[in-house]
């Protein structure tokens, strides 16, 4: 009896030896039994949206609300079994919206619906008073001559046109994120567009701009879409418009929370498969589709495939802290970037809460085994192979060198919501969120617990 003990204890301290995949026939039978289970499930990730708006609410980067996100996150994580669940700050330039205003002061007085850019200067106090010039689209405002807009406030009204897949959004971009810089190279004192938006309601929608550093720094606010289209009829009279703008936000140093979980792999445990959400919001609504989906969609996907077993390679899920004012990915690529080989795949959620129409992998794995077994598995649910991932969502895009994959979701209400205060908890879908859930689940099963490798198969 002695004597087999030390034999006994050998085999128990013996490292586990590393086991082959399952057969493809099992990966894609339990990857199927996940997403039906995420389809009629337990509402997790609804439940995750619903606390977060409702405990935390807005949450914009640099806010005492975002810190409570963070500990929010940080439990959350905790109660659905992550492990090693921490928070990683890191320094941010934080932006506050104040009071606001603007009004047509002639030929026709009247308000105007409108809201400040996350980043914008405030107007001097008592506000900014001047002629406006309306472009109707951001291309006229580029052909406008240096000069030709001193002292006047610069207006874009071009509308933001729906499409299934938001691409109008990257059309459009450079409108709110460059505009106010442009209009300012051209002497306007400052600028207003249309929202990019997709709704007909009056609420504007906000969104961060940048600088540039060569221009001076001008007030910068969105109109809500009827505004918009109000300024281009008053245009059409042809008198002399004059806006009053009146903003006073303010720009301050501060720290951005990440929070971080894992479901440690039980074979692979350094090969790792990054996901997530962003935890940050706008300040005007609750961010229930931007981004409290994602973190819920990514979360509860992760936690589904863990309540199975202990995946093969690990699971990490990101909540990024500050995706809004384009921080969170510098950050992120400069803490992790050193470990990016270990990396298999990397994977953001931010577009809302409704269904994934696409599975979008990473260059040439579509054409794979691998990359057809999961298009069977998701095609009952009624999700194609789409093109190749060439981004992973704005908190990955700084860092290099990993392979992305996307699941694209509809996106025809998004831009209705985006960035607005109409961007609440009622507007989450649950059947959708499952629906997506149930994508990535399957997605990241076939992923975690086989030997898939992106970067081979990837076209040189
Ligand atoms: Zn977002």
């Amino acid at each position: 009896m002695k004597a087999l003990l030390p034999a006994l204890a050998l085999i128990l301290l013996a490292p586990t030896v590393s086991a082959a995949p399952p057969s493809p026939q099992a990966l894609m039978a339990t990857a199927a039994k996940l997403r039906d289970q995420a389809l009629t499930g337990d509402n997790t990730a609804y439940a995750t949206v619903e606390s977060l708006t409702t405990e935390v609410g807005q949450r914009i980067a640099g806010s005492p609300a975002a810190k409570r996100a963070a500990d929010w996150g940080v439990a959350r994580m905790k109660a659905l079994g992550f492990e090693n669940v921490h928070i990683e700050p890191f320094p941010i330039t934080a932006w506050s919206r104040g009071a606001e205003s603007a009004e047509v002061v002639a030929p026709f007085p009247q308000k105007l619906s409108i809201t400040g850019l996350g980043g914008s200067v405030p107007t001097p106090a008592g506000g900014v008073e001047a002629e406006a010039v309306i472009f109707p689209t951001y291309r006229a405002l580029l052909d406008a001559p240096m000069g030709s807009l001193t002292g006047k406030i610069a207006v874009v009204t071009q509308a933001m046109i729906k499409f299934q897949g938001g691409d109008d959004y990257g059309t459009l971009n450079a409108n709110r994120r460059a505009g106010p810089s442009e209009a300012a190279k051209r002497g306007a004192v400052a600028y207003l567009l249309r929202s990019l938006s997709t709704d007909d309601t009056r609420l504007p929608h906000t969104g961060f701009m940048n600088y540039a550093p060569d221009a001076p720094k001008i007030p910068a606010a969105a109109l809500s879409t009827p505004d918009g289209a109000l300024l281009d009829n008053m245009a059409k009279r042809g008198k002399p418009i004059r806006i009053r703008l009146l903003l006073y936000s303010s720009s301050f140093p501060a720290e951005g929370f990440t929070v971080s979980g894992e479901i440690k792999g039980r074979e692979k445990p350094d090969e790792m498969l990054v996901i997530g959400g962003h935890l940050d919001s706008w300040d005007l609504g609750t961010g229930a589709i931007d981004d409290a989906a994602g973190i819920a969609i990514t979360t509860a996907a992760a936690k589904l495939v863990a309540d199975n077993g202990r995946p093969r390679r690990t699971i990490r899920v990101y909540m990024f802290g500050a995706e809004e004012i384009a921080a969170s990915n510098i950050a992120f690529a400069a803490m992790h970037q050193a470990e990016s080989a270990k990396m298999v795949v990397g994977a953001e959620a931010d577009f809302g809460g409704d269904k994934v129409l696409r599975v979008n992998l990473p260059p040439g794995a579509a054409e794979t085994t691998f990359g057809k077994d999961l298009a069977d598995v998701l095609s009952p649910i009624l999700i194609r192979p789409g093109p190749p991932a060439l981004n992973a969502g704005d908190d990955f895009n700084n860092l290099k060198g990993v392979p992305f994959f996307g699941l694209r979701q509809d996106g025809n209400r998004y831009f209705d919501l985006h960035h607005s205060a109409d961007d609440t908890l009622d507007k989450i879908d649950p059947a959708q969120l499952n629906h997506a859930v149930a994508a990535w689940a399957a997605t990241l099963y076939m992923i975690a617990e086989s030997d898939v490798d992106f970067r081979a198969t990837m076209p040189k």
